[in-house]
């Protein structure tokens, strides 16, 4: 009959982890439990494509091993759950990693290398850590189907991302528009809202105050001018403007400026609500609204920039001039900002672009011809200054936006652009967000329905190479224009012969040639590729060549639930909903849970500049994983931000999983010894002792609270109080209490219901644990379970996840129990306040308490009496403490509770304590058999030496000291006497000091006997 194996009392978890990869990787473990549940109701999972051009961090791996937490309990929960890995492969951040391993830094210099050669390097640039990806993942354990993945650069993702573009087309919604964006002068790209909102930074920029020379009829006339303000310097190049308030109140001032050496006057207008930015003295001479100035012409600053399509120079009325800050007359450049592009072209004003697309000043300014704008800024105040036109010069810190990928601060430049209409969408959107579950909540109306709230139009279109190309045609001749929704599409509207199998990538696609529908003239694609963001958002279709291929779509939309950092709030959560609301009005994900970041163990976010990245990769060489499992999903809700280091998890490893394996090692250590076997016993619970009874009844409960904690992904709740019954409830206290019935030799009824208690209780504990500590519990369960029964599922990962039974919830009973295990701390408290050890027996406890607590004490007073070490448990009412019989004795008093006192014996008689002594002196043999690393059956011979006292109590106790330490014979001898013995070295002596007594002890291993079943007693 087959027996569990044997298991060594310390686990090598890293080696143990590799075997079990190995196990899973023969039997296709994995798969399997997949498989297993085909047909079922399905639990949709899109996995967040990471890019394989860095290596995997700890956020990274904190990611995946959330997911693969919910995914093995949803899929052991009976869900059919597909998971299909996905790689995140365009975009920006890949061009810039080749153009450094390049060398090169611009536009042009991509061009000249080749574009065919640049997106090469890009292809096989994303995959260069695909390797080290693949390990990272399969050795944290998470089960994904990375030989099947999805990948954003291949031909039929990129044909549904076109077919979802044309949709968008179809609409009216996909629109190129002349805008003020964001944009990257390094890059040489725009970027989106969502990226822009990624990279805000405080930087101190100069703050100037310009003075704008009024244009007068009279030009014998005093001076007279407009005091702007800018933070900008070089957009004063490309000034077209002033704006007002036109109902706020304005004025017209006497200052003294300091000009040279000698102090002149000058007559400024500025806000009267902003006179404070006014250095010294000032004369109020005239007072007026802001309507008044409206259509003064004032002299250009300066006069290189030629100016287009409209008037310009003069000050105009505008509602977004605030009193907030400046000067109250605002300085507009068209060209730079956003509000400025709109309310010029509303006045019907002219615009002027000095600024070339990589952020550098062009000839129209020859001054500063070549210039980057930002590094201009010094010289234009130094030419203001020459000119006697600057008022005053501030330094002024404010919130500026980077670019999230380079760090190059971002301009707001006018540029053509491809927009996705999404602020028409914005109601749609909100409506479909109302049908997402938020993890953490807050997210859904607050970081997330504000973003949605304040939507901007989508810039999707990048001028750069290694992209989804932007699937728009325009004639040469007409200016129509074709929007492109498949391959079979663009073969039966090109000129030139398009093979099927043709890379959809520039430069390919750009010799495709369309015969233009008016006009039947050439139409060329526009240069642009897509915003990578867009790429990812199509995830939901785009992995399964919707609508090429229909049915795996139409199964698996929209997914029950995604999962990443935080930052994917305006990232991948955003882009996700985008894209599915623009082409289905629909929510592409129906739950998401937002998780914080990976701080240092000093609580600094890990990056690579500050050198404090844990390698994951070294990490493991020392490192369970389940161990690292266990510590992120237990070190606080998951929503916030954790810190990481491998001490952390090394605590981790020795709290809990340490203990989850000693536990397990006490029930096959004595199941082997006793060859017990669960499959030919039965007991039903109500039969069996208290203590099962309870830690059944325990175990149902934690089943129920744990899956109510994972429906609602609170991994960290169902993580802790998994934690807190295997520490408390199964190790200190069922199994430590459970213990000497274990030691029993012969058949016996409550043996057998510890046994089976214990084996139900760690097989169900191991299923509950499997999809957090998925390693340990497949060791655990192979043993437990595989090796004596063989016909059950072949892994743990097969089984179905425990469902709470709820006859076996014995409330009361667990009530019962806390309340006890209250008493047991209370008495330990007065013991230690008496200065009594645990080990000297008392006569008794009292208990004073209400009548529900004393019915609750009662059945299980048996327990406290062990626990406190007294004769007598008693309970008692009020009565007793009006008696006096409290005070007569010499009693501790304890409060356990408002109505709940416990008084402690502290009385001892002579038989209590021999008794006491004799505890301790069988404590120490034991210690002295475990130096000896003696078998837990192995007999001894005890001698010993001692006064009096302790040689009465030794004999009176005799047969308690035999049977605890399986004594053959305890003798009053000197054993080094016995030269013959000493020198065999078969004896080992030690001397002890007991309270006050001294006591030398010796024992003799009794390696002849025979090591037989037949003994009273087994040592723990
Ligand atoms: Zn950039
Ligand atoms: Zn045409």
């Amino acid at each position: 009959m087959p027996y569990f194996k044997k298991e060594t009392q310390k686990a090598d978890f890293a080696k143990l982890e590799e075997d079990i990869l190995e196990l899973w990787d023969r039997e296709k473990t994995f798969e399997r439990s997949v498989d297993l549940r085909e047909g079922c109701d399905k639990f949709v999972f899109v996995e967040g494509p990471p890019t394989a051009n860095g290596l995997p961090h700890p956020g990274h791996i904190l990611t995946r091993v959330v997911k693969d937490l919910v995914l093995r309990y949803k899929t052991m929960r009976g869900f059919y759950v597909k998971r299909k890995a996905g790689w995140d492969t365009h975009g920006l951040p890949v061009e810039i990693e080749v153009e450094k391993e390049l060398g090169i830094t611009s536009k042009q210099e991509i061009e000249k290398y080749g574009i065919e050669k640049f997106n090469q390097k890009c292809k096989e640039s994303v995959f260069r850590y695909e390797k080290e990806w693949v390990n990272a993942t399969k050795r944290v354990g998470f089960w994904i189907d990375m030989d099947d993945p999805y990948i954003t650069f291949e031909n039929d993702y990129i044909e549904s991302v076109w077919w979802s573009l044309k949709e968008i087309w179809n609409k009216g919604l996909l629109y190129k528009g002349h805008k003020v964006v964001p944009f990257c002068p390094r890059c040489e790209t725009t970027l989106s809202s969502h990226e822009v909102a990624q990279g805000y930074q405080d930087v101190e920029d100069p703050s100037v105050y310009v003075k704008f020379k009024l244009k007068q009829e009279n030009d014998e006339s005093e001076p007279l001018y407009l005091l702007a303000w800018t933070t900008t310097p070089w957009t004063l190049l490309g000034n077209i403007a002033l704006a007002v308030h036109p109902s706020h109140t304005y004025v017209k001032v006497r200052v003294n400026v300091k000009d040279e050496d000698r102090v002149k006057e000058d007559v400024l207008i500025l806000a009267e609500a902003r006179l404070d930015v006014l250095e010294g003295e000032y004369e109020i001479i005239e007072r007026f609204s802001g309507n008044d100035l409206e259509d003064l012409k004032y002299e250009p600053l300066f006069d290189f920039a030629k100016i287009e399509g409209g008037e310009a120079h003069k000050v105009i009325t505008a509602d977004f001039v605030t009193l907030d800050e400046g000067t109250g007359i605002v300085h507009t450049a068209p060209a730079f900002g956003e509000v400025d592009y709109e309310v010029c072209r509303e006045k019907k004003l002219g615009f002027s672009q000095p600024v070339s697309i990589d952020g550098h000043f062009t000839h129209e300014v020859p001054p500063l011809e070549g210039m980057f704008v930002k590094d201009a800024d010094k010289l234009i105040i130094d030419m203001l200054t020459q000119r006697g036109i600057l008022y005053k010069e501030e330094r002024y810190l404010h919130s500026y936006p980077f670019c999230w990928r380079c760090d190059s601060p971002l301009l707001y430049y006018a540029r053509e652009s491809w927009f996705i209409a999404m602020k028409s969408l914005r109601d749609n959107l909100l409506a479909n967000n109302e049908k997402i579950n938020w993890y953490p909540e807050h997210l859904k109306h607050g970081r997330f329905g504000n973003f949605l709230d304040d939507i901007e139009d989508w810039a999707l279109s990048r001028e750069r190479f290694w992209g989804t190309p932007l699937n728009i045609w325009v004639c040469n001749d007409c200016g129509q224009r074709y929007c492109v929704g498949s391959i079979k599409e663009l073969q039966e509207k090109a000129k030139n012969s398009v093979p099927s199998d043709i890379d959809l990538h520039r430069p390919y696609i750009d010799d495709v040639v369309l015969e233009c529908d008016a006009c039947g003239g050439d139409m060329r694609r526009v240069k642009d590729v897509i915003d990578c963001w867009y790429d990812s958002g199509s995830a939901p279709f785009a992995q399964w060549h919707y609508p090429f291929e229909v049915e795996e779509f139409k199964q698996n939309f929209p997914a029950h639930f995604i999962t990443e950092a935080i930052d994917q709030t305006r990232g991948w959560f955003y882009s996700l909903l985008g894209v599915s609301t623009a082409i289905f009005d629909a929510p592409p994900y129906l739950n998401v849970l937002s998780l914080g970041h990976i701080l240092d163990e000093k609580g600094v976010k890990m990056s690579k500049s500050k050198g404090n990245v844990v390698d994951m990769n070294t990490l493991y060489d020392t490192e369970a994983a389940d161990a690292l499992r266990w510590y992120l999903f237990t070190a606080g809700p998951l929503t916030d931000d954790i810190r990481f280091s491998a001490q952390a998890i090394r605590e981790k490893q020795k709290k809990f999983l340490n203990t989850l394996w000693n536990s397990y090692f006490f029930f096959v250590t004595y199941a082997t010894i006793d060859q017990f076997s669960p499959k030919d016993k039965s007991i039903p619970v109500e039969q069996r002792n208290a203590i099962d009874r309870w830690l059944i009844s325990r175990l149902n409960t934690l089943t129920k609270d744990v899956i109510d904690a994972l429906e609602r992904f609170e991994l960290h709740v169902a993580s802790r109080k998994i934690e807190e019954f295997t520490i408390n409830d199964l190790s200190n206290w069922y199994i430590r209490r459970s213990r000497r019935r274990f030691w029993i030799v012969e058949e016996n009824f409550d043996k057998d219901c510890a046994y089976l208690t214990l084996y139900e209780v760690l097989v169900s504990l191991c299923k509950l644990l499997a999809p957090f500590a998925p390693f340990v519990t497949e060791h655990i369960y192979q043993n437990l379970v595989r090796s004596v029964l063989e016909d059950e599922l072949e892994s743990v990962h097969l089984c179905d996840y425990p469902s709470p039974d709820e006859s076996l919830i014995k409330v009361e009973l667990e009530d019962s129990m806390e309340l006890i295990s209250k008493l047991v701390e209370a008495g330990r408290r007065a013991r230690s306040d008496a200065g009594i050890k645990i080990r000297q027996p008392l006569k008794e406890v009292v208990v004073t308490c209400g009548k529900d607590k004393r019915e609750k004490g009662e059945g299980l007073a048996e327990i406290l009496k062990e626990e406190v070490n007294v004769r007598e448990v008693l309970f008692k009412d009020e009565e007793f403490l009006m008696s006096g019989a409290a005070a007569e004795g010499d009693y501790k008093q304890v409060e356990v509770d408002e109505e709940t006192r416990l008084f402690l014996d502290c009385c001892p008689d002579k038989n209590l304590i021999e008794e006491g002594l004799v505890r301790d002196i069988v404590r120490r043999t034991q210690g002295m058999r475990k130096d000896l690393d003696l078998e837990y059956t192995e007999k001894i011979e005890i001698m010993y030496v001692c006064d009096e006292e302790v040689k009465e109590a030794i004999h009176n106790f005799s047969d308690y000291i035999r049977n605890e330490t399986l004594a053959v014979s305890i003798e009053e001898e000197t054993p080094s006497n016995s030269a013959e013995d000493a020198e065999s070295g078969h004896i080992y002596e030690k001397r002890w000091k007991i309270g006050e007594k001294e006591v030398s002890l010796a024992i003799k291993p009794l390696s002849s006997v025979e090591r037989d079943k037949n003994i009273s007693t087994r040592e723990k």
